[in-house]
């Protein structure tokens, strides 16, 4: 699978190409503010490596599966959205509205969220 698309908005994030309000990284993860918030915090981690969704992800790619969850607990503590609690989600494909196709979690906070659907 290739790993790297030069044509990503993400992969070019990552690369530093396009700038981003970063606020994370480690060897295999990076997060970053999304440019239109729908959160008080709304923040994006995405593998360094360009997987296209969760559907993409490889039966291998245990560390960057684990390494995304761990990003948004160290995120949601060090942004204080633990007491009042937050929301993790990662849109696949149409009909959940995916745009971006590297694959993202979306971590939301700071207000009161609706229910899912
Ligand atoms: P999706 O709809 O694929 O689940 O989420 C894509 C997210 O990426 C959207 O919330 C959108 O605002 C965000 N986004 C798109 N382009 C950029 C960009 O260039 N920079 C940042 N920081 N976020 C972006
Ligand atoms: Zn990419």
């Amino acid at each position: 699978m290739e790993r790297h698309d030069p044509e990503c908005i993400f992969c070019r994030i990552i690369a530093g190409d396009i700038p981003s309000d970063r606020v994370y990284e480690n060897d295999t993860v990076v997060a970053f503010r999304d440019i239109q918030p729908v959160a008080p915090t709304h923040i994006l981690i995405v593998p360094r490596a360009h997987v296209p969704s969760v559907s993409g992800l490889e039966d291998a790619d245990t560390v960057i599966a684990g390494a995304l969850l761990l990003a948004a607990r160290d995120i949601a503590a060090s942004e204080g959205l633990e007491p009042n609690g937050y929301r993790v989600v990662s849109n696949v494909g149409d009909w959940a509205g995916q745009t971006v196709y590297h694959l993202h979690i979306h971590i939301l906070g700071g207000r009161q969220l609706g229910p899912m659907g």
